[in-house]
């Protein structure tokens, strides 16, 4: 069936009210966490194949992560979805307000490669808790992955709900010239421009999670052996391929030996001296983004790995050291095993550097002292982070998940996500038994006198 036909019959299928009742959504996200479960051997199989990843890992970031949203959401649906009381002004006297969640109606979910499941089933189980319809075109690089989901989800899911349409840039240009009432997408933050223009046309609103160089700032005072550790398990998940990664580490100065070490005692330990170990450590996604990041190893500046290769698409987690903010492995988002290091001796110059810059996806504050900690959350701009951790603030499904300018508009995850797929319809409800005279004219000044009363 071809994404127009898909799209037809969701589009059917919210008018005539199917998506609407409580009962009738947890079916789906239930039957999807069944076949999910059902199927997930041939799920681990297609991610081994993409990025040659173990079990443990593709459960840790993907499959656990999904199962914790469905059943999340299955628990609290009753809850978010229910019409809301708030006051009513004294203007309005009598009346009854209240608020409904509503389904935004037909959605888009576009995905990336990076955890191709999660990225896009975390979206599309809020959009269905929601009580939306909605298409999921994941990532073409995945290619596996995005097969398997299709196929599993395909067969088993009711396309008037749910429908995987596989493809690259032409299908998913083709995906947005229909009108959606929502379009959510995780990716690039060029791609993110070109899908949000596209969206204009039809005035579709949209969430974009998009990337950014995220820095660590390791302080002075923080727990350090915790703080590299840490970092490095941050870091090399998924070989850097994260958009919560830490991009970069800013250490201060008199901490730079010790960090550099911990780093690399860490790095042996996790992944082992014989790194080509293929159980512990995934490839590099493509030929091209193992060109790129390769480039962007300078061998002067190599602190520990460094080595490429190509033909296995691995690449040793690499530390850059002596690293300063105008090389050029800090002029985009790495996104691959590379860790520069900079360092720093006052605090303001890794602040002023991360504000001068787009505003990062992610932030991690390495320290005890409780006022730089709250000094640097509250004075630089970003879109969410850790303290004395990387990457985990991604895995709490009761925080809202988004970036901040350049890195994303809107969140996703939990409530949040359920939220950025409803709309808040607004109802004032008066009974008919009292009508004040005040607003109707004539007007006069006692009028005008009692209305300022009133409203202001
Ligand atoms: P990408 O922007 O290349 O691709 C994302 C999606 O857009 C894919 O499904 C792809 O098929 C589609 N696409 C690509 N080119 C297109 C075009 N010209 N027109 C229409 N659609 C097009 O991103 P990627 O390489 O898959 O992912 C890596 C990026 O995603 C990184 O920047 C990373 O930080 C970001 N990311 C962000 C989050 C987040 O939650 N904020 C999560 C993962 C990845």
């Amino acid at each position: 069936m071809g994404h127009r036909e898909a799209l037809r019959r969701q589009r059917d299928f919210f008018k005539s009210n199917g998506t609407r009742s409580i009962p009738f959504r947890v079916s789906q996200l239930k039957r999807l966490g069944e076949i999910l479960r059902r199927h997930e051997t041939a799920l681990y199989e297609a991610i081994q194949l993409d990025f040659g990843k173990s079990r443990f890992e593709t459960c840790m970031t993907e499959l656990a992560l999904i199962h914790g949203e469905i059943n999340l959401a299955i628990r609290n649906l009753p809850y978010w979805s229910r019409k809301r009381r708030v006051p009513t002004n004294l203007a309005n006297f009598p009346a009854r307000s209240f608020i409904i969640p509503e389904p935004l109606g037909n959605t888009l979910v576009i995905g990336a490669w990076n955890f191709p499941y999660q990225l896009s089933l975390i979206p599309a189980i809020s959009a269905i808790a929601a009580g939306c319809t909605v298409i999921v075109k994941p990532s073409e690089l995945s290619s596996n992955a995005s097969h398997a989901m299709a196929e599993l989800i395909n067969e088993a899911m009711d396309p008037a709900v749910i429908r995987v349409v596989e493809g690259g840039a032409p299908e998913t240009t083709q995906l947005l010239d229909e009108r959606f009432d929502k379009v959510f997408f995780t990716g690039s933050t060029s791609v993110g421009r070109i899908v949000y223009q596209a969206a204009a046309r039809h005035l579709t609103p949209v969430t974009l999670e998009l990337g950014g160089q995220n820095p660590a700032i390791v302080l002075q005072d923080c727990a350090l052996p915790m703080a590299a550790r840490r970092i490095t398990w941050g870091k090399f998940l998924n070989a850097g391929q994260s958009c919560v990664a830490p991009n970069h580490v800013w250490v201060h100065r008199s901490l730079e030996d010790e960090l550099l070490s911990q780093l690399r005692s860490w790095i042996q330990r996790l992944f082992g001296e014989n790194w080509s170990s293929r159980e512990n450590y995934v490839r590099i996604i493509s030929d091209k983004h193992v060109d790129r990041l390769a480039a962007l190893i300078d061998p002067e500046k190599v602190f520990v790995g460094g080595r490429v290769e190509r033909e296995e698409r691995f690449i040793q987690p690499t530390v850059l050291r002596g690293v300063t903010p105008e090389d050029p492995v800090l002029e985009d988002e790495l996104f691959g095993p590379i860790l520069p290091v900079l360092t720093f001796e006052d605090i303001e110059e890794p602040m002023e550097h991360i504000k001068s810059r787009p505003r990062p996806l992610a932030l991690y504050v390495f320290s005890r002292c409780r006022r730089t900690i709250d000094k640097i959350l509250t004075e630089v701009p970003f879109g969410g982070g850790a303290v004395n951790d990387t990457v985990l603030h991604f895995t709490n499904p009761h925080l809202p998940f988004g970036g901040v300018g350049q890195s994303g508009i809107g969140s996703c995850h939990g409530e949040a996500g359920f939220r950025t797929f409803s709309h808040f319809k607004s109802i004032l409800d008066k009974p008919c038994w009292f009508e004040p005279f005040l607003k109707y004219p004539p007007y006069t000044r006692t009028k005008q006198k009692l209305l300022q009363l009133l409203l202001e």
